[in-house]
């Protein structure tokens, strides 16, 4: 599991790559330069819903690893099911 400041650990790396392993990356070029070079980010990033947390503290949030093309195009893979982070709320 990430650590408090969210960063992978090298356990979580190791999941993170098992999954592009199995899902076969080298087979899923970037749409933008074509190249197979994804870097996992270092951080799990949050995307959220578009409601005003202030307004509702408990909207959930979606932990998500990113893979990075050397163009800088990113995709985003759900953290939880990567069985990297647990499902919570904040
Ligand atoms: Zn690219």
């Amino acid at each position: 599991m990430p650590g408090p400041d969210g960063k992978l650990t090298q356990e979580d790396i190791a999941k993170v790559q098992a999954w592009m392993f199995k899902y076969k990356m080298g087979n899923h070029p970037c749409p933008i330069c074509d190249s197979i070079q994804w870097t996992i980010g270092e951080y799990v990033v949050h995307p959220t819903t578009q409601g005003n947390p202030q307004l509702f503290p408990n909207l959930p949030i979606y932990p998500n690893v990113i893979l990075l093309s050397p163009c800088g195009y990113t995709r985003n893979v759900n953290a939880v099911m990567i069985g990297i982070a647990p499902a919570y709320r904040v």
